[in-house]
Protein backbone atom coordinates (compact mmCIF):
# COMPACT_ATOMS: atom_id res chain seq x y z
CA UNK A 1 0.00 0.00 0.00
CA UNK A 2 1.75 3.13 -1.20
CA UNK A 3 2.06 6.26 0.32
CA UNK A 4 3.31 9.93 -0.15
CA UNK A 5 4.58 12.33 2.21
CA UNK A 6 4.50 15.72 1.65
CA UNK A 7 6.51 18.36 3.85
CA UNK A 8 5.37 21.85 4.74
CA UNK A 9 8.55 23.20 6.53
CA UNK A 10 6.86 26.35 8.12
CA UNK A 11 5.76 27.44 11.37
CA UNK A 12 4.41 30.23 13.29
CA UNK A 13 6.84 29.96 16.35
CA UNK A 14 10.42 27.84 16.89
CA UNK A 15 9.69 25.56 19.33
CA UNK A 16 12.36 25.83 22.56
CA UNK A 17 13.55 22.09 22.31
CA UNK A 18 12.82 21.78 17.92
CA UNK A 19 16.12 21.38 15.44
CA UNK A 20 14.33 20.16 12.60
CA UNK A 21 14.93 22.25 9.32
CA UNK A 22 11.91 24.18 9.40
CA UNK A 23 11.47 27.74 10.95
CA UNK A 24 9.25 31.00 10.37
CA UNK A 25 9.72 32.45 6.58
CA UNK A 26 6.40 33.72 5.66
CA UNK A 27 8.07 35.33 2.49
CA UNK A 28 9.47 31.95 1.36
CA UNK A 29 5.85 29.55 1.95
CA UNK A 30 4.21 30.94 -1.37
CA UNK A 31 7.41 30.07 -3.85
CA UNK A 32 7.06 27.21 -1.64
CA UNK A 33 3.76 26.14 -2.10
CA UNK A 34 4.55 26.47 -6.19
CA UNK A 35 7.91 24.24 -5.92
CA UNK A 36 6.23 21.54 -4.18
CA UNK A 37 2.95 21.32 -6.69
CA UNK A 38 5.59 21.35 -9.33
CA UNK A 39 7.90 18.72 -7.63
CA UNK A 40 4.50 16.11 -7.26
CA UNK A 41 3.37 17.09 -10.69
CA UNK A 42 6.92 15.71 -12.61
CA UNK A 43 6.88 12.57 -10.48
CA UNK A 44 6.51 9.39 -12.79
CA UNK A 45 4.14 8.21 -10.71
CA UNK A 46 4.65 3.75 -10.90
CA UNK A 47 1.61 3.35 -8.27
CA UNK A 48 -1.15 5.21 -7.33
CA UNK A 49 -1.10 6.34 -3.09
CA UNK A 50 -3.62 4.97 -0.19
CA UNK A 51 -2.38 7.24 1.84
CA UNK A 52 -0.97 10.81 2.60
CA UNK A 53 0.73 12.58 5.31
CA UNK A 54 1.17 15.70 5.53
CA UNK A 55 3.73 16.92 7.92
CA UNK A 56 6.78 19.13 8.89
CA UNK A 57 6.96 22.34 10.53
CA UNK A 58 3.10 23.03 10.76
CA UNK A 59 0.83 22.21 7.62
CA UNK A 60 -2.34 23.75 9.21
CA UNK A 61 -0.94 26.84 8.52
CA UNK A 62 -1.65 26.51 4.47
CA UNK A 63 -4.58 28.55 3.42
CA UNK A 64 -6.90 26.36 2.45
CA UNK A 65 -7.15 27.09 -1.28
CA UNK A 66 -2.83 26.18 -1.22
CA UNK A 67 -3.94 22.90 0.59
CA UNK A 68 -6.84 22.10 -2.24
CA UNK A 69 -4.12 22.90 -4.75
CA UNK A 70 -1.36 20.49 -3.41
CA UNK A 71 -3.96 17.82 -2.41
CA UNK A 72 -5.50 18.45 -6.32
CA UNK A 73 -1.65 17.38 -7.76
CA UNK A 74 -1.45 13.80 -5.64
CA UNK A 75 -3.59 10.84 -7.56
CA UNK A 76 -5.38 8.26 -6.03
CA UNK A 77 -8.18 10.90 -4.31
CA UNK A 78 -10.37 9.85 -2.17
CA UNK A 79 -7.39 8.37 -0.19
CA UNK A 80 -7.21 5.66 2.32
CA UNK A 81 -5.66 7.70 4.59
CA UNK A 82 -4.87 11.91 4.54
CA UNK A 83 -3.15 12.80 7.52
CA UNK A 84 -2.42 16.41 8.15
CA UNK A 85 -0.21 17.71 11.27
CA UNK A 86 -1.83 20.56 12.91
CA UNK A 87 -0.94 23.38 15.75
CA UNK A 88 -3.83 23.55 17.97
CA UNK A 89 -4.96 27.08 18.82
CA UNK A 90 -6.44 28.58 15.43
CA UNK A 91 -8.63 25.87 14.34
CA UNK A 92 -12.21 26.49 13.69
CA UNK A 93 -15.29 24.77 11.72
CA UNK A 94 -14.63 26.35 8.04
CA UNK A 95 -10.88 25.31 8.38
CA UNK A 96 -11.68 21.92 9.26
CA UNK A 97 -14.35 21.80 6.79
CA UNK A 98 -12.31 22.93 4.05
CA UNK A 99 -9.64 20.52 5.30
CA UNK A 100 -12.08 18.00 4.66
CA UNK A 101 -13.69 18.81 1.55
CA UNK A 102 -9.88 19.60 0.42
CA UNK A 103 -9.40 15.25 1.38
CA UNK A 104 -8.02 14.82 4.78
CA UNK A 105 -9.39 12.71 6.94
CA UNK A 106 -7.17 12.43 9.81
CA UNK A 107 -5.63 15.64 11.57
CA UNK A 108 -2.47 14.92 13.69
CA UNK A 109 -2.37 17.34 16.80
CA UNK A 110 0.79 18.80 18.28
CA UNK A 111 -0.66 19.06 21.77
CA UNK A 112 2.47 18.29 23.41
CA UNK A 113 1.46 18.75 26.60
CA UNK A 114 -2.12 20.04 28.56
CA UNK A 115 -0.34 22.02 30.88
CA UNK A 116 0.05 25.83 30.58
CA UNK A 117 3.39 26.32 32.44
CA UNK A 118 4.96 23.77 30.36
CA UNK A 119 3.56 24.76 27.10
CA UNK A 120 4.70 28.45 27.76
CA UNK A 121 7.86 26.97 28.16
CA UNK A 122 8.58 25.85 24.81
CA UNK A 123 7.12 29.11 23.07
CA UNK A 124 3.27 26.70 22.26
CA UNK A 125 0.49 29.11 22.61
CA UNK A 126 -2.39 26.91 22.68
CA UNK A 127 -4.15 25.30 25.99
CA UNK A 128 -6.01 22.75 27.33
CA UNK A 129 -9.29 24.34 26.40
CA UNK A 130 -8.76 25.31 22.92
CA UNK A 131 -7.58 21.42 22.29
CA UNK A 132 -10.84 20.18 24.25
CA UNK A 133 -12.95 23.30 21.74
CA UNK A 134 -10.98 22.15 18.77
CA UNK A 135 -11.60 18.23 18.73
CA UNK A 136 -15.20 19.16 19.25
CA UNK A 137 -14.77 20.88 16.17
CA UNK A 138 -12.66 18.91 13.98
CA UNK A 139 -15.59 15.85 15.10
CA UNK A 140 -18.20 18.47 13.71
CA UNK A 141 -16.59 18.61 10.58
CA UNK A 142 -16.38 15.13 9.99
CA UNK A 143 -12.68 14.76 11.04
CA UNK A 144 -12.87 11.80 13.25
CA UNK A 145 -9.60 10.09 12.95
CA UNK A 146 -7.45 12.28 15.40
CA UNK A 147 -4.46 12.05 16.94
CA UNK A 148 -2.76 13.90 19.90
CA UNK A 149 1.01 14.61 19.98
CA UNK A 150 2.52 14.11 23.51
CA UNK A 151 6.24 14.97 24.79
CA UNK A 152 7.28 13.17 28.23
CA UNK A 153 9.94 14.97 29.43
CA UNK A 154 9.52 18.86 28.83
CA UNK A 155 10.68 21.40 31.80
CA UNK A 156 8.73 21.66 34.55
CA UNK A 157 6.86 18.50 33.71
CA UNK A 158 6.24 16.12 37.19
CA UNK A 159 4.34 13.03 37.87
CA UNK A 160 1.31 15.13 38.79
CA UNK A 161 1.40 17.07 35.66
CA UNK A 162 1.83 13.80 33.53
CA UNK A 163 -0.97 12.59 35.51
CA UNK A 164 -3.09 15.37 34.36
CA UNK A 165 -1.91 15.40 30.50
CA UNK A 166 -2.91 11.93 30.36
CA UNK A 167 -6.12 12.50 32.22
CA UNK A 168 -6.74 15.14 29.40
CA UNK A 169 -6.94 12.72 26.92
CA UNK A 170 -8.58 10.05 28.33
CA UNK A 171 -11.52 13.22 28.58
CA UNK A 172 -11.14 13.65 24.97
CA UNK A 173 -10.80 10.14 23.63
CA UNK A 174 -9.24 10.48 20.68
CA UNK A 175 -8.38 6.98 18.05
CA UNK A 176 -4.79 7.65 18.33
CA UNK A 177 -1.85 9.25 21.15
CA UNK A 178 1.86 9.22 20.36
CA UNK A 179 4.53 9.40 23.15
CA UNK A 180 7.72 10.78 22.40
CA UNK A 181 10.31 11.12 24.91
CA UNK A 182 12.10 14.22 25.10
CA UNK A 183 15.33 14.06 22.65
CA UNK A 184 17.29 17.54 23.48
CA UNK A 185 19.61 17.94 19.68
CA UNK A 186 22.34 20.68 20.56
CA UNK A 187 21.08 22.42 17.87
CA UNK A 188 17.98 23.18 19.42
CA UNK A 189 17.78 26.35 21.26
CA UNK A 190 16.90 24.63 24.60
CA UNK A 191 20.05 21.95 23.74
CA UNK A 192 21.90 25.08 23.45
CA UNK A 193 20.88 26.60 26.79
CA UNK A 194 21.15 22.79 28.22
CA UNK A 195 25.44 23.14 27.05
CA UNK A 196 25.65 26.64 28.44
CA UNK A 197 24.03 25.85 31.67
CA UNK A 198 20.91 28.58 31.48
CA UNK A 199 17.91 28.81 32.50
CA UNK A 200 16.00 31.26 30.27
CA UNK A 201 14.14 28.04 28.18
CA UNK A 202 13.89 25.79 31.37
CA UNK A 203 16.98 23.85 30.92
CA UNK A 204 17.41 23.14 34.29
CA UNK A 205 14.26 21.74 34.77
CA UNK A 206 14.57 18.89 31.78
CA UNK A 207 13.20 16.08 34.36
CA UNK A 208 15.97 13.46 34.32
CA UNK A 209 16.06 9.89 32.38
CA UNK A 210 14.57 7.62 35.35
CA UNK A 211 11.38 10.40 35.47
CA UNK A 212 11.29 10.15 31.74
CA UNK A 213 11.34 6.63 31.92
CA UNK A 214 8.66 6.26 34.23
CA UNK A 215 6.39 9.03 32.50
CA UNK A 216 6.43 6.65 29.62
CA UNK A 217 5.74 3.63 31.31
CA UNK A 218 2.98 5.48 33.39
CA UNK A 219 2.02 6.44 29.38
CA UNK A 220 1.56 2.74 28.33
CA UNK A 221 -0.57 1.82 31.54
CA UNK A 222 -3.08 4.95 31.72
CA UNK A 223 -3.45 4.60 27.71
CA UNK A 224 -4.14 0.87 27.91
CA UNK A 225 -6.56 1.37 30.36
CA UNK A 226 -8.33 3.62 28.05
CA UNK A 227 -8.19 1.05 25.63
CA UNK A 228 -5.08 2.54 23.59
CA UNK A 229 -2.70 0.06 22.89
CA UNK A 230 0.65 0.35 21.62
CA UNK A 231 1.29 -0.50 18.52
CA UNK A 232 4.49 1.07 17.89
CA UNK A 233 7.48 1.90 20.29
CA UNK A 234 5.80 6.04 20.22
CA UNK A 235 2.22 5.06 18.89
CA UNK A 236 -0.57 3.93 20.48
CA UNK A 237 -4.24 3.19 19.13
CA UNK A 238 -7.64 2.20 19.61
CA UNK A 239 -7.71 -0.97 17.81
CA UNK A 240 -8.30 -0.28 14.15
CA UNK A 241 -7.15 3.10 14.69
CA UNK A 242 -3.47 2.62 13.81
CA UNK A 243 -2.10 5.42 11.10
CA UNK A 244 -1.83 3.48 8.13
CA UNK A 245 0.81 5.96 6.80
CA UNK A 246 3.18 5.57 9.33
CA UNK A 247 2.97 1.34 9.62
CA UNK A 248 4.52 2.46 5.64
CA UNK A 249 7.43 3.53 7.44
CA UNK A 250 7.77 0.18 9.92
CA UNK A 251 6.83 -2.42 7.14
CA UNK A 252 9.00 -1.01 4.83
CA UNK A 253 6.05 -0.67 2.03
CA UNK A 254 6.82 2.44 -0.89
CA UNK A 255 6.17 5.75 -0.15
CA UNK A 256 7.44 8.83 -2.22
CA UNK A 257 8.51 12.06 -0.64
CA UNK A 258 8.04 15.60 -1.58
CA UNK A 259 9.14 19.15 -0.25
CA UNK A 260 12.25 20.04 1.54
CA UNK A 261 14.19 17.11 3.31
CA UNK A 262 11.37 14.83 2.29
CA UNK A 263 12.45 10.80 2.17
CA UNK A 264 11.14 8.60 -0.04
CA UNK A 265 11.34 4.86 -0.76
CA UNK A 266 10.52 2.72 -3.81
CA UNK A 267 11.63 -0.81 -1.95
CA UNK A 268 15.29 -0.80 -2.78
CA UNK A 269 16.64 2.77 -2.96
CA UNK A 270 15.81 5.52 -0.68
CA UNK A 271 16.33 9.19 -1.91
CA UNK A 272 16.39 12.46 0.11
CA UNK A 273 15.40 16.03 -0.83
CA UNK A 274 17.55 19.17 -0.09
CA UNK A 275 16.65 20.19 3.70
CA UNK A 276 16.83 23.82 3.40
CA UNK A 277 12.89 25.24 2.39
CA UNK A 278 14.80 27.84 0.73
CA UNK A 279 17.65 25.60 -1.03
CA UNK A 280 14.29 23.95 -2.12
CA UNK A 281 12.97 27.18 -3.79
CA UNK A 282 16.28 27.98 -5.38
CA UNK A 283 16.76 24.48 -6.93
CA UNK A 284 12.53 25.17 -8.79
CA UNK A 285 13.30 28.61 -9.66
CA UNK A 286 16.81 27.26 -11.51
CA UNK A 287 14.65 24.34 -12.97
CA UNK A 288 16.35 21.73 -11.25
CA UNK A 289 15.56 18.76 -8.92
CA UNK A 290 15.76 19.22 -5.36
CA UNK A 291 17.11 15.60 -5.06
CA UNK A 292 19.98 15.60 -2.50
CA UNK A 293 20.53 12.00 -1.63
CA UNK A 294 19.64 8.65 -3.25
CA UNK A 295 21.27 5.53 -1.65
CA UNK A 296 20.30 1.62 -1.84
CA UNK A 297 18.68 0.47 1.43
CA UNK A 298 20.07 -1.88 3.81
CA UNK A 299 19.24 -5.69 3.86
CA UNK A 300 19.17 -4.97 7.99
CA UNK A 301 16.87 -2.23 8.25
CA UNK A 302 14.38 -4.62 8.22
CA UNK A 303 15.11 -4.96 11.75
CA UNK A 304 15.65 -1.41 12.69
CA UNK A 305 12.49 -0.43 11.99
CA UNK A 306 10.24 -4.21 12.51
CA UNK A 307 11.73 -4.33 15.66
CA UNK A 308 9.68 -0.88 16.47
CA UNK A 309 6.54 -2.67 15.96
CA UNK A 310 4.86 -4.05 19.03
CA UNK A 311 4.14 -7.38 16.81
CA UNK A 312 7.90 -7.45 16.29
CA UNK A 313 9.41 -8.60 13.26
CA UNK A 314 8.90 -11.79 11.38
CA UNK A 315 12.11 -14.30 11.22
CA UNK A 316 13.61 -16.67 8.65
CA UNK A 317 16.28 -19.29 9.42
CA UNK A 318 18.82 -16.90 8.02
CA UNK A 319 17.61 -13.96 10.49
CA UNK A 320 18.36 -16.37 13.64
CA UNK A 321 21.30 -18.05 12.30
CA UNK A 322 22.60 -14.12 11.13
CA UNK A 323 21.70 -12.44 13.73
CA UNK A 324 22.09 -15.53 16.61
CA UNK A 325 24.76 -13.13 19.09
CA UNK A 326 22.57 -10.06 19.44
CA UNK A 327 19.55 -11.87 20.07
CA UNK A 328 20.86 -14.11 22.22
CA UNK A 329 22.42 -11.13 24.33
CA UNK A 330 19.09 -9.28 23.88
CA UNK A 331 17.43 -12.73 25.01
CA UNK A 332 19.68 -12.71 28.12
CA UNK A 333 19.32 -8.83 29.15
CA UNK A 334 15.35 -9.43 29.11
CA UNK A 335 15.31 -7.14 26.24
CA UNK A 336 13.98 -9.11 23.27
CA UNK A 337 11.49 -12.06 23.70
CA UNK A 338 10.49 -14.75 21.06
CA UNK A 339 7.33 -15.34 20.22
CA UNK A 340 7.06 -18.37 17.29
CA UNK A 341 8.52 -17.06 14.60
CA UNK A 342 8.53 -13.31 15.68
CA UNK A 343 11.17 -11.34 17.49
CA UNK A 344 9.81 -8.69 19.38
CA UNK A 345 11.05 -6.10 22.07
CA UNK A 346 9.89 -6.48 25.57
CA UNK A 347 8.32 -4.09 27.87
CA UNK A 348 11.90 -3.49 29.19
CA UNK A 349 13.71 -3.83 26.14
CA UNK A 350 11.38 -0.68 24.16
CA UNK A 351 12.96 1.75 27.13
CA UNK A 352 16.63 1.00 25.92
CA UNK A 353 15.23 0.32 22.41
CA UNK A 354 18.30 2.38 21.31
CA UNK A 355 21.11 0.12 22.33
CA UNK A 356 19.19 -2.84 21.34
CA UNK A 357 18.53 -1.95 17.50
CA UNK A 358 21.70 -0.85 17.04
CA UNK A 359 23.16 -4.43 17.94
CA UNK A 360 21.12 -5.41 14.87
CA UNK A 361 23.78 -3.17 12.52
CA UNK A 362 27.14 -3.70 14.23
CA UNK A 363 26.61 -7.77 14.19
CA UNK A 364 27.38 -10.29 13.17
S1 LIG B 1 8.37 21.36 17.09
FE1 LIG B 1 6.89 21.35 15.40
S2 LIG B 1 5.74 23.27 15.62
FE2 LIG B 1 7.59 23.49 16.87
S3 LIG B 1 9.06 24.49 15.51
FE3 LIG B 1 9.40 22.29 15.32
S4 LIG B 1 8.16 21.63 13.57
FE4 LIG B 1 7.44 23.68 14.21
Amino acid sequence: MPGVYLSYPFCAQKCTYCNFACGVAPALERDYVDALIAEISSHPWAWTPETVYLGGGTPSRLDTAALARILAAVPGAPWREATMEAAPGGITRELAEAWRRAGITRVSLGVQSFIERELRQTGRKHTAADVEREVGVLRAAGIGEINIDLIAGLPHQTAESWTESLAWVRRLAPAHVSVYLLEVDEDSRLGLEIIGQGTRLGAAAVPDEEAMASFYEQAVDELASQGIARYEISNFAQPGHESLHNLKYWQREPYAGFGSDAHGFDGVWRTQNVELPADYVARWREGRFPLAERTEARADERFLVGLRLDAGVAMSAVDWRTHAAAIERGLAAGALERAGERLRLTRRGVLVSNEILQEFLTTP
